[in-house]
């Protein structure tokens, strides 16, 4: 099947696509689990796949939590041999690109969760304390602090309108950083909810501070370069396994990786159709190579 051919294959074509590849990448959510709940098979797909010498890499935009919390995650949901090596998430990718990229001499003023901070702090990120302002500070007189240089802004569970004012000031600084974790709008929670995502807060800061935010997570390519640095990947080798297209299929072409849909979260076979037949360039790269119902159609492939 050509680049982009959206081809739903099932066992033997999965046998015969996963013995091309040295390398599995998986989205996280919609991939391998749903919120708390492991992907029928999953576990047991992804331990095979090791058997049989893969290498795989799980990539998330999710920002919520540091590497050492996943590892109890997967754990949780019955993966066994997952380690904090394998594990790139878009809070981890952000601390090395602060660290390792820009190189930012100063603070990071973070808009966030505790996996960003956990992240940033592992990587030896200085952040501006987290102060308590107390409910009379107002954005005319709250503290700013001259040594911040960069701003990050991903998920956050107590965004408020005091955060955005002090992010858009530090924004004003043109020589000040504007990195956001993840572009994701929103994310399906149990029982047909939705959380807004960390791509949502980026669209306030922006409107605000009328900047554009450098996004480190899927789509962009620096996920995959963490992973290649470390672990010298070929893209040719390796196959991106997501439930979304405009993130997780977009990074995999965008990445120069094969492809692959599965139905087990947000995106449907009918918008990767639709987006097919796109004037888009964009909404044409993210069109899988490939498409399953569920990464449990790799069980038949991996068992003898
Ligand atoms: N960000 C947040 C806050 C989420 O809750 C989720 C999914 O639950 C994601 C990002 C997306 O994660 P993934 O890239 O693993 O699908
Ligand atoms: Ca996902």
């Amino acid at each position: 099947a050509g680049r982009g051919g959206c081809h739903t294959i099932r066992g033997a074509q999965i046998k015969e696509l996963l013995q091309s590849k040295r390398n599995v990448l998986f989205d996280c959510d919609g991939v391998i689990w749903n919120g708390e709940t492991a992907v029928t098979g999953a576990p047991e797909v992804v331990r095979l796949l090791k058997q049989q010498g893969k290498r795989v890499f799980f990539v998330t935009n999710n920002c919520t939590r540091p590497r050492e919390n996943y590892v109890q995650k997967f754990s949780r949901l019955g993966f066994t041999d997952v380690a904090e090596e394998d594990i790139f998430s878009s809070a981890y990718c952000s601390a090395a690109y602060l660290r390792d990229v820009a190189r930012v001499q100063g603070k990071v003023f973070v808009i966030g969760c505790y996996g960003v901070q956990k992240e940033l702090l592992n990587a030896g990120v200085t952040m501006v304390e987290e102060d308590d302002d107390g409910p009379d500070v107002s954005i005319y007189d709250c503290p700013l602090d001259p040594d911040v240089k960069a701003v990050l802004v991903g998920y956050d569970e107590k965004f408020n309108f005091l955060k955005l004012a002090k992010a858009c000031c530090y924004l004003r600084n043109s020589e000040c950083l504007f990195l956001a974790t993840d572009p994701d709008p929103w994310h399906p929670l149990r029982g047909g909810r939705v959380t807004p995502g960390s791509g949502s807060l980026t669209a306030a800061l922006e409107t605000a501070s009328n900047r554009k935010a450098t996004v480190i997570g899927k789509p962009g390519r620096f996920m995959f370069e963490c992973i290649a640095g470390q672990f010298n990947l070929d893209p040719e080798q390796s196959l991106m396994v997501g439930d979304r297209l405009e993130t997780d299929v977009l990074f995999g072409t965008n990445c120069g990786l094969s492809t692959m849909l599965t139905l087990t979260g947000v995106s449907t076979l009918k918008e990767a159709e639709e987006y097919k037949g796109s004037d888009s360039p964009e909404k044409k790269d993210s069109v899988p190579d490939y498409v399953v119902e569920s990464i449990t159609d790799f069980l038949e492939a991996l068992e003898e």
